[in-house]
């Protein structure tokens, strides 16, 4: 029975030693097994329970050469002589340094091969076990008191007490390795979120790089249009500045094409553009209008005797005395050379021969010695007015033409005005050059 029991129970270690073999454990080094775990005891053995022990570092020193047990009789007799310094040591050993003290005497004992001593020490202080925490009993220090006591009754042949503390040991080894693969998974589950956080900063990092890059395309992106709007606007106000000269230019060339460049007055062409619409409108609407037509007298002596500039300033002069006299709606004409032509929209006869009167008056009263012209110069004007025989204006400016014509052959510097009964004024007297001489019938209407 005690055989089988026995044989049961190596076949029991066995198999544990195989799978321990297995999974990367080799008993038959349990000293170095202890030994390796000597420091994970105070450094970084997970706190399972609160009431764990303090174990001094000395007690510590002295577990780790009680390991290196050789037959040398100098290092035995060193580790004798610590196990004899710990004897009185102060302050007292606490309950876990005590039941250590008891192991390291018993591995002394069990090296030198006295499996009884080993039991006895044991033995004695198995009890303390009580006083243990059951975290702090599950750790190598402390388990290799059931491998001593194990290897001991395996000595001693006593199986049965063997077999029960191999399987102590077993199964606290198995914990004591559950709870350092537990603590590996938790160091390695620590280091790979702080890699993952790290490659996640990495990545943040990476990304905040292209959003800076991103905003400063934007930026840039943002500088182009404005840019482009500021090119934009300077073409766009170059292009309105452009068009504005353009316009000014057309306008002056209109204004050109429609002037007399010497006097600013209305070229010929104007005169009879306006004139014909004009006459147009006094058809349609049956309202009259009056033409004079005026020329100055003997102008070519003028220009014989003060020269061809000092005439052109007479004409300056001419047009401008013209301008004070009319109205703003009259048009002013010169035809060319020395010759005038005024249209007054809605005036009758006698009123245009009373401006043609008053104009000419004005002419012949001018003193143009600032020329250094000192006699008078006058002109003669004929005037004609709508009627129902004139079809178009160019027809009245020739009857205004031959009451001028007439006003010459009459001796100058006089109005006439056509008679649109006789063709011809029905005053045919002759004017002194004297202002207040002039004569000038008003045709009756
Ligand atoms: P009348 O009393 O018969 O009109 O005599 P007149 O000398 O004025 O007539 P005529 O037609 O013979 O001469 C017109 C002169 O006007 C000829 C020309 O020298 C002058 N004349 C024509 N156009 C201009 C001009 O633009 N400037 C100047 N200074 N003289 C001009
Ligand atoms: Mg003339
Ligand atoms: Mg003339």
């Amino acid at each position: 029975m005690l055989i089988t029991i026995i044989n049961k129970s190596k076949l029991w270690i066995n198999t544990t030693l195989i799978l321990c073999f297995i999974g990367g454990i080799n008993f038959s080094v349990f000293a170095d097994v202890e030994n390796n775990h000597l420091k994970k005891v105070s450094l970084d053995q997970p706190n399972i329970k609160n009431h764990q022990q303090r174990i001094r570092p000395q007690l510590l020193s002295l577990i780790k050469s009680s390991h290196k047990y050789t037959q040398s009789i100098d290092i035995n007799k060193k580790i004798k002589l610590n196990i004899n310094t710990f004897t009185n040591i102060k302050p007292h050993l606490n309950v876990a340094e005590q039941f250590l003290f008891a192991i390291v005497k018993a591995r002394l004992a069990h090296f030198q091969n006295k499996p009884q001593q080993v039991i006895k020490l044991l033995t004695a202080a198995e009890p303390l076990e009580k006083r243990i925490a059951k975290a702090q009993l599950d750790q190598p220090l402390f388990f290799a008191f059931d491998l001593l006591m194990s290897k001991s009754y395996e000595k001693l042949k006593k199986f049965d007490k063997a077999y029960k503390y191999k399987r102590n040991y077993l199964h606290k080894y198995g914990r004591n390795n559950e709870a350092q693969k537990k603590h590996l998974v938790k160091l390695l589950t620590n280091k790979y979120q702080t890699q993952k956080m790290a490659q996640e900063n990495k990545l943040l990092a990476g990304q905040n790089a292209l959003e800076k890059i991103k905003i400063q395309q934007v930026t840039q992106l943002k500088n182009n249009q404005k840019r482009n709007n500021f090119i934009l606007i300077i073409i766009g106000i170059s292009f309105v500045v452009i068009m504005f000269r353009q316009y000014k230019i057309r306008q002056q060339l209109i204004k050109l094409s429609r002037t007399d460049v010497l006097t600013g007055l209305v070229n010929r062409k104007t005169l009879f553009y306006l004139g014909e619409q004009l006459h147009a409108k006094a058809q349609a609407q049956q309202f009259g209008y009056s033409v004079i037509y005026f020329d100055c007298d003997k102008f070519k002596k003028i220009n014989d005797e003060y020269g061809h500039q000092v005439g052109d300033k007479v004409l300056q002069t001419i047009a401008k005395i013209g301008q004070e006299v009319i109205r703003t709606r009259d048009v002013f004409a010169r035809l060319g050379g020395e010759e005038f032509a005024l249209i007054l929209p809605d005036e009758s006869l006698s009123k245009a021969k009373a401006v043609a009167e008053h104009l000419r008056a004005k002419i012949a009263a001018h003193h143009f010695s600032s020329l250094g012209i000192e006699h008078t110069i006058t002109a003669s004007f004929g005037v004609a007015s709508l009627n129902d025989n004139i079809n178009y204006f160019d027809q009245l400016i020739n009857l205004a033409d031959a009451a001028m014509y007439q006003a010459k052959e009459l001796g100058r510097n006089r109005v006439v005005c056509h008679d649109n009964s006789l063709n011809i004024s029905d005053d045919l007297m002759p004017h002194n050059s004297a202002d207040s001489q002039h004569k000038v019938t008003i045709r009756s209407t």
